[in-house]
């Protein structure tokens, strides 16, 4: 896990300054992810990442988890940019898909809030993120940078 936190921080263009700690919590451990990670959202059953670079999750490793982890040292992007962009580097472990891409771009966008992305908005975040990084070249080992001036709170 380590050494995929070391890739992250470059793709990222992180200084790699801040530490992700990792909790893992069984299946059975649900309360304690909900401790974490909230009820409202039902991504956060699985996992979670606070602003802290703190990780919760009951899936080892959950890339997708990862990725916000390790950029919550620089701060969130815009939920539907942050989201996409960990849809992009990461996977979600053993977990299903997220679904087919429902609605236009514009819809998702605007769903989106500080909070939360509605799940069917994953996969065309994660699509957007993708388009945008290989449309600006910089997925030859440049770092992928999005940042738009929005950094807020917790990621699931
Ligand atoms: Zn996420």
């Amino acid at each position: 896990m380590d050494a995929l936190v070391g890739e992250l921080q470059l793709r990222l263009g992180t200084r790699g300054t801040g530490v992700v700690e990792y909790y893992y919590f069984s299946e059975g451990e649900g309360d304690a992810l909900t401790e974490h990670c909230g009820e409202g959202d039902p991504h956060s059953r699985v996992g979670c990442t606070n602003d802290l670079q703190r990780v919760f999750s009951i899936e080892i490793p959950m890339e997708h988890e990862l990725v916000h982890g390790v950029h919550a040292e620089v701060g969130f992007s815009h939920r539907f940019l942050e989201e996409g962009l960990a849809e992009y580097l990461g996977d979600d472990a053993s977990r299903p898909g997220r679904g087919e891409p429902t609605g236009t771009l514009a819809e998702a966008l605007a769903a989106a809030t500080p909070e939360n992305l509605p799940l069917g908005d994953y996969a065309r975040a994660g699509h957007f993120v993708a388009f945008l990084v290989l449309s600006g070249g910089s997925d030859d080992g440049d770092a992928i940078t999005l940042d738009d001036g929005h950094r807020d709170g917790g990621r699931a």
